[in-house]
């Protein structure tokens, strides 16, 4: 390993030794950055690499909040505002009970690299709250919304710091959230997250974006190989937003998506998923998919099991951090699978990743892969600043031509650093490049 990578790595160790999924990110980006450290002695001169893994801000707030058995709560938020060398702040809110410093710093930095593929401005940036919004009641939701962007609202702003949905957070607590802001600062500030409803201010298409967006990238990698998805078989992890959209284009596509998964286990149809039923068990019902099972009687569900043993040519991890590990890689491997996508951030292991690398499997990466729905987001901005709706149709041709660009960048990248299909270090070095050329600009700050 490079001198100057140990050295950074040792660092950024001692610094953040208590968050193990940080730690894990900042490996994976900086030890695929070796081979551009001989033709830019810059980056150890200015100590890029060092810069880059300490955000530039970090905050963390008490939410208080009362739930509706009259039980005041306290609840730690945070919001880590990472890297505005290329715009405001820029990335999701994610509520879940098991949000931490480190998930947050992981999220964050992922979203530098993300942001910058996207070739828009947008800096990064994640925060969220450890917070369940599994089985609460519409007004919890609304009162721990309203307390959070309390605190929230003082940092953020369309040219600071603009948050959107991730995990726990959909256009609902985004409603809530915006009602908030705008009560606070006496001000319709629109830009000021993204992911709103579309009657105001939201962009058509961001819902599907990230998912489209990670089918879009999927299609150029199998292009590469003269192959498609259609009449592919398809496994998906999750059933959120990500993974139900992704599952709609697949099937609209001609591929057959027979499984996909929630935390409580795994659905598998073998007729192909009805997306519809996913959709509207998660945004109108609020329940598991078990449920599906109620509406298809030929699907099975499988509580407690993971889905990756289930035979296909195509695999989607859609769902969270480090899902598919090296056991899950080696069946899907044993079982034919012919590409991976990650539509979720970081939800293959190191050792999953370095399998899929051996044995020649299509690897897309997710800060290249699900780059879709903050690209959207950006478009959202920019509607949003013109006082433009543009159709359904426009944002996903926009859509369409950015995963294109970022899958062409890292290609590009990948064949003149690395090997010609290794998109995992192309997407690396080209949202690192774009990055650290913005903060030599910029000067020492
Ligand atoms: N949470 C999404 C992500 O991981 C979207 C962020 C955004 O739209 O700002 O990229």
């Amino acid at each position: 390993m490079h001198p100057y990578i140990a050295q950074t790595l040792e660092t950024v160790e001692k610094r953040n030794h208590s968050e193990p999924v940080f730690l894990q990110a900042v490996r994976e980006v900086i030890t695929t950055l070796e081979p551009i450290l001989a033709e830019h002695p810059e980056i150890e001169d200015l100590n890029l690499l060092e810069r880059m893994c300490e955000p530039e801000r970090q905050v963390i707030f008490r939410v208080v909040w009362r739930g509706d058995d009259g039980k005041v709560r306290s609840t730690r938020g945070f919001r880590i505002e990472f890297s505005s060398v290329l715009g405001p702040y820029k990335g999701g809110l994610r509520f879940q009970p098991v949000v931490n410093m480190g998930v947050m710093k992981f999220l964050g930095f992922e979203q530098v690299f993300k942001n910058s593929l996207t070739g828009l401005n947008i800096g990064g940036g994640k925060g969220g709250a450890e917070f369940e919004p599994y089985g609460k009641s519409d007004d919890e939701v609304m009162r721990f919304c309203q307390a959070f962007m309390s605190e929230l609202y003082r940092h953020i702003g369309e040219q600071r710091d603009v948050p959107a949905g991730d995990m726990g957070v959909g256009a609902r607590e985004i409603g809530y959230l915006f009602g908030q802001y705008k009560r606070l600062t006496n001000r319709y500030e629109m830009g000021v997250l993204t992911g709103k409803s579309v009657g105001w201010g939201g962009s058509l298409a961001r819902m599907e974006a990230t998912g489209y967006g990670v089918v879009y990238f999927t299609q150029e990698m199998l292009k590469t190989r003269g192959e498609s998805v259609e009449g592919k078989r398809v496994i998906v992890s999750g059933a959120g937003n990500v993974a139900t959209y992704a599952m709609k284009k697949l099937t609209e596509l001609g591929a057959k998506v027979v499984a996909c998964s929630d935390i409580t286990g795994t659905l598998y149809h073998e007729d192909g998923i009805d997306v519809s039923v996913i959709k509207h068990l998660a945004e109108v019902e609020r329940k598991h998919i078990r449920a599906y099972c109620d509406h298809h009687r030929d699907a099975t569900f499988r509580l407690g099991a993971k889905v990756w043993n289930v035979p296909c040519d195509l695999a989607f991890p859609c769902a969270t951090q480090n899902e598919l590990d090296g056991k899950d890689a080696k069946e899907l491997i044993d079982n034919g699978v012919q590409l991976i996508c990650e539509g979720a951030n970081m939800p293959c292991t190191p050792d999953a990743m370095e399998a899929f690398r051996a044995a020649g499997i299509l690897f897309g990466p997710a800060k290249a892969a699900n780059a879709g729905g903050v690209a959207v987001s950006a478009l959202e901005m920019q509607q949003n600043a013109g006082l433009e709706q543009w159709t359904f149709k426009q944002v996903d041709h926009e859509l369409q031509k950015i995963m294109q660009r970022i899958f062409s960048q890292c290609t590009h990248y990948a064949e003149k650093y690395a090997t010609p299909t290794d998109y995992a270090a192309g997407a690396n070095i080209a949202g690192f490049l774009r990055v650290a050329q913005a903060m030599i600009s910029h000067g020492l700050i």
